[in-house]
């Protein structure tokens, strides 16, 4: 029997980075997985999955409604198009042609970001409220006129340096009557900040699968019912059956993955944290048993963070100062070799990640890091 990679001709891999969406997401756990094979048994409405699965999702998070989409970014289409078009079918029908709709989505200067580009895969447009000295209170409200749909907030930017914070967005977003969409990708650790934009009074928001043990290509919306019933007309259900050639007809979804995003929120939500973590530090304690005969070699347990900055709690990576062109060379051999091993490159150290690690590839990542640095002298 031949493995999927043989048949294939692609290489696996060991994945030393962390979770990034092309290297495959996360790694879903065997409960989410069983769900992921109970429910392929049977078919289902998906228009009665979505809302079920998606406002169970709700009912944890303090939120009125949800439901369940492809991803965070497939979630900022869905939010921008609920504001556009609330649920007026045939508005929706015609995105992203948008005359006549209110259609300017507000976004301070400090929070541009990669993923404000789905803002304009619904025909709305960016509307930078501040300058290059950043944003105030005043030109936050002075950028939202007739033609505002919404504001789109960046969870994960909140407090970044020239910007309004939340509680105070959503102050000015309210009083012009204008609802707020926040970006909550990653924020689901720890399970306080879960959900604490919308008790900050944010009207949707988004998450994704990817940092939960979710599939790759899952996510979430939740928030007032209003809105989230103006996310489902836009969805990629109905299409067939409905009066409208729905929006998000290309956002589609398969019944495995709607199962598998509210099995691992579910199993996320009740998991034992401390214990989740205490295994990281495990993990990279045992890449580091590996190194120890290494003379002179700085080894450093660290945390690194989804957006990519390392702190020292709590810890899930270890670290390796490799100056002089090493690390670059150490990382050719790791990527080289079989497996493949991916650990992420800085221009004088790596980083050895173990989110989506196990302890068997730990041990062979131990081993194989050894063995390379030991070949480059
Ligand atoms: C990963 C990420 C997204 C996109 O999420 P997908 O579920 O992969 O579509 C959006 N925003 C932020 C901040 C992210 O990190």
């Amino acid at each position: 029997m031949t493995t999927i990679f043989e048949r294939l001709g692609a290489r696996p891999i060991i994945n030393a980075s962390g979770i990034y969406t092309d290297l495959g997401g996360s790694r879903p756990s065997p409960a989410v997985w069983a769900a992921m094979t109970e429910i392929n048994g049977s078919f289902v409405s998906m228009v009665e999955l979505l809302e079920r699965a998606g406002n169970t999702i709700a009912g944890r998070l303090g939120a009125e409604a949800g439901t369940i989409t492809p991803g965070a970014a497939a979630s900022i289409a869905l939010m921008v198009s609920a504001a556009v078009t609330g649920t007026d079918g045939a508005a929706g029908e015609r995105l992203p042609d948008t005359a006549g709709l209110r259609d300017q989505i507000v976004l301070q200067r400090g929070h541009r970001y990669k993923y404000d580009r789905q803002v304009a895969l619904t025909g709305a447009k960016l509307a930078l409220a501040g300058d290059e000295r950043g944003t105030s209170t005043d030109q936050l409200r002075q950028a939202i006129g007739p033609r505002t749909a919404a504001l789109l907030f960046p969870g994960h930017l909140d407090g970044a340096p020239g910007t309004v914070r939340l509680p105070e967005a959503v102050e000015v977003a309210h009083q012009a009557g204008i609802p707020v969409l926040v970006d909550a990708a990653y924020q689901c650790w720890p399970l306080e900040t879960f959900g604490s934009h919308l008790r900050a009074g944010a009207d949707l928001l988004c998450a994704s699968a990817k940092y939960f043990g979710g599939p790759n290509a899952g996510g979430f919306v939740v928030g007032t019912r209003a809105l989230i019933e103006a996310v489902r007309s836009n969805d990629f259900t109905r299409y067939e059956s409905g009066s409208y050639r729905t929006f998000g007809r290309t956002l589609k979804m398969d019944r495995q993955t709607v199962a598998g995003v509210v099995t691992a929120f579910e199993e996320w939500w009740a998991m034992d944290h401390q214990e989740r973590l205490a295994r990281s530090a495990a993990l990279v304690r045992r890449i580091g048993v590996s190194l120890a005969g290494l003379r002179g070699l700085v080894a450093r347990p660290m945390a690194f963070t989804m957006d990519e900055r390392l702190v020292p709690e709590p810890v899930n990576a270890l670290v390796l100062d490799l100056p002089g062109g090493r690390a670059a060379r150490v990382a050719d051999l790791l990527e080289q070799g079989a497996p493949r091993i991916l650990a992420v490159r800085e221009p004088d150290r790596l980083i050895f990640c173990v989110d989506v690690m196990d302890e068997a590839e730990a041990a062979v990542v131990g081993e194989r890091l050894r063995i390379a640095i030991a070949a480059d002298g």
